[in-house]
């Protein structure tokens, strides 16, 4: 810095001196060439002036034709005057009065003067020529000119010194002053900085652009030492590139590093990053290289920092993990729930297998889920009752038992079904080849499975089984879910059981208040309420409606000759008949002991009573065992507008009163002439 500042001034000082003696000798020689104009204008004049004297008298001699005066006056001059250097008169006619050129000087040089002029005298002409000498002119100038320089140089010394004082006193001294401080400021700032550098805790190299190592904090080097590095301690002058060989090998993204530093030495980047995998023998580690560009005394260089991120790599692949486990157990608690919905909705037993099958793989992702039901045969199958996913080819072909596969050895899915509890293969790859589930599991691209037990209580149903096409896909709380979803389907399903056999009871019960125990025809109640809402439907629509009441025949003898018992039959055989030869429409009814009610609707007299008729034959025709034959007698009524419930029985009654009358066996209509 010192050095800089020096040079520096030193430059400007010369600079003023060369300014100042440039002006000072501008000055100086301008007043030279003023002085020597002046002294070349006072010889020109004198050698005019001398040269006309000359030809004066030279011309008054020659008119007086005395050329001996002439020649003498000539040289006399000559003689008289050591300054001239050349004398001469020619004739016109090429002749010569007088010739002089002086030794030393044969022809006319600089600082020489000429005058040349022509005389004329009578008709006659000569040419005088006279040199003059100006050394001594030269010579006074020079003079001059020296003791302008010695001027010039005074006054330049006495001016520099001057400014030097100036500069030095009042510019010079305060930046020196600053410059030390600064400096000194710089040397501290310096030597933080590489405090900085020797106390960070990431491995750091300063590398030239070349790519050699400039430098290297403790980190590094005790790193080095660390992992078998055994040449000079701050490997300065090794190629970076060189050092750090295995970067190549585990830089984990695919970018060429070492172009990449490349480039942030040569301006093309200023920074570089890269994270990569280090690992040890002892330890996994991880660690971050930073290159950032520095310009130092107009070089360009890279830091090249290292720093182990070992710790938060683990954190960060343990949070992807964590998030990944929680996305696994977020789809499945949505796939738990949905199934809990279905269950609740659910009317059938089929079709609540199939849909939990299908929520379990739609929302979780699963390749393959299937439940099935354990049969308790002596085959002791396991039926796939439900399939959903792709990889449905995996059981397919494959008789399915729960005291052990066709496989030769009992599988998960078995041994789940018989323990009660769930069964996992979190990865399939530690099984051994030996295992077939597992090498049948990897020709289908699986590679966990896991099989939970349907069942509730004493109720032991069958297996959900789940397929995976990652490794420990089944976690802990997955597990534990899909359990949940098992214990849940087998309570649904007992449900829906346990709902069907409820309907079941309620029809039969419903079923048996309105039928008559005995004939399974509806009894009085219900054929009660039919024949008012068929009454009610005439009135409404105005539509036809007959009835049939009949009575069967000296019944009491029939019981009291073959005993209750047979009467029973009778009535139950009677009713049979009676089921057999209705229409779809129509309705029979227990109306009394041994008497029925037929309520027969779109029907008129006529039809009733051929009804009637024929049911009549029937019950003639009909073989109770032994010779015993069996007749009844029928009164048939038509509804008329008007007529209720009660009105309409009346009249059948009526008719089936005149029937008993009329002799038995036979079929009366009210009124009596409708047939
Ligand atoms: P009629 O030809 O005039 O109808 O003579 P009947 O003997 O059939 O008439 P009656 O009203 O005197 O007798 C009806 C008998 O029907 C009396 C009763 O014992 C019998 N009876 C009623 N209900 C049943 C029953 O459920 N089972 C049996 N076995 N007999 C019944
Ligand atoms: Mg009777
Ligand atoms: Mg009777």
């Amino acid at each position: 810095m010192g050095l800089g500042y020096r040079k520096q001034r030193t430059t400007l000082v010369i600079m003023i001196l060369a300014i100042t003696t440039l002006f000072l000798w501008s000055a100086a020689y301008f007043i030279f060439l003023q002085q020597r104009e002046q002294m070349m204008e006072f010889h020109r004049s004198r050698t005019l002036r001398e040269s006309e004297l000359i030809a004066e008298f030279l011309t008054e001699a020659l008119l007086r034709n005395d050329y001996a005066e002439a020649r003498n006056f000539l040289r006399g001059w000559q003689r008289n005057h050591d300054y001239v250097t050349a004398l001469s008169a020619h004739f016109d006619n090429g002749g010569t009065l007088f010739s002089y050129q002086r030794a030393d000087n044969a022809s006319l040089s600089a600082g020489e003067l000429e005058q040349v002029r022509v005389i004329s005298y009578g008709n006659r002409a000569m040419t005088l020529s006279l040199s003059h000498e100006t050394t001594g002119i030269a010579m006074a100038l020079e003079r001059l000119s020296r003791s302008l320089a010695l001027f010039a140089a005074l006054l330049i010394l006495m001016l520099g010194g001057a400014l030097w004082f100036v500069l030095f006193r009042w510019s010079v001294k305060p930046m020196e002053r600053e410059i030390g401080r600064r400096t000194q400021a710089l040397r501290e700032a310096i030597g933080y900085a590489h405090s900085l550098l020797y106390s960070m805790s990431g491995h750091i190299a300063i590398v030239d652009d070349t790519g050699h190592i400039l430098d290297t904090n403790r980190s590094w080097r005790e790193f080095a030492r660390d992992n078998g590095y055994q040449g000079p301690d701050d490997m300065v002058g090794l190629c970076y590139f060189h050092a750090c060989d295995d970067l190549d090998r585990l830089a984990s993204k695919g970018e060429p590093w070492e172009r990449a530093i490349l480039e942030v030495l040569n301006g093309e980047r200023d920074e570089y990053s890269m994270d990569y995998p280090c690992h040890s023998a002892e330890e996994q580690r991880w660690f971050l290289m930073r290159v950032v560009a520095v310009t130092y005394h107009g070089e360009r260089r890279a830091i090249v920092n290292h720093i182990n991120i070992t710790d938060i790599k683990q954190v960060q692949e343990a949070l992807a993990r964590s998030e990944e486990e929680l996305l696994a157990i977020n789809r499945v608690y949505q796939a738990l729930s949905a199934s809990n919905k279905a269950l609740s909705m659910a009317e059938d037993e089929q079709g609540l297998l199939a849909e939990v099958a299908r929520i379990i793989h739609e929302d979780c992702g699963f390749p393959l889920v299937w439940i099935g039901y354990a049969q308790n045969g002596d085959a002791k199958a396991l039926v796939t009752r439900s399939m959903a996913g792709p990889k449905t080819d995996f059981i397919e072909g494959i008789k399915l038992t729960w005291k052990g596969d066709d496989m030769g050895q009992a599988g998960p899915i078995g041994d789940c079904f018989r323990g009660g509890e769930p069964i996992i293969k979190a990865n399939c790859s530690l099984a051994g080849s030996d295992d077939p589930w597992c090498k049948r599991a990897f020709e289908h691209g699986i590679t966990a499975s896991a099989a939970f037990p349907v069942s509730h209580g004493a109720a032991r149903i069958g297996v959900i089984a789940v397929y995976s096409d990652a490794e420990d896909a089944f976690s802990s709380p997955v597990v534990a879910l899909l359990k949940e979803l098992s214990e849940n389907l087998a309570f649904g399903v007992l449900a829906i059981r346990e709902r069907r056999a409820r309907e079941m009871a309620q029809r039969e019960l419903e079923r048996l208040s309105v039928t008559d125990k005995l004939t399974q025809l509806y009894n009085r109640l219900r054929t009660d309420t039919v024949l008012e809402a068929e009454v009610g439907r005439a009135e409404r629509y105005g539509a036809k409606l007959s009835v049939m009441l009949f009575d069967i025949d000296h019944f009491k003898e029939v019981n009291d000759h073959f005993g209750h018992q047979f009467g029973d039959q009778v009535l139950v055989g009677l009713a049979e008949e009676v089921r057999h030869n209705l229409r779809e429409n129509d309705v029979a009814g227990r109306w009394g002991g041994e008497e029925f009610l037929v309520i027969a609707p779109h029907t008129d007299l006529n039809g009733a009573k051929k009804l009637a008729e024929k049911l009549r034959q029937r019950f003639e025709a009909h073989d109770f065992g032994g010779d015993q034959r069996i007749t009844a007698s029928f009164g048939v009524a038509e509804w008329r507008p008007g007529d209720t419930s009660g009105n309409l029985i009346g009249r059948a009654d009526r008719a089936l009163y005149r029937a008993k009358n009329n002799g038995r066996n036979r079929v009366e209509t009210d009124p009596p002439d409708a047939a």
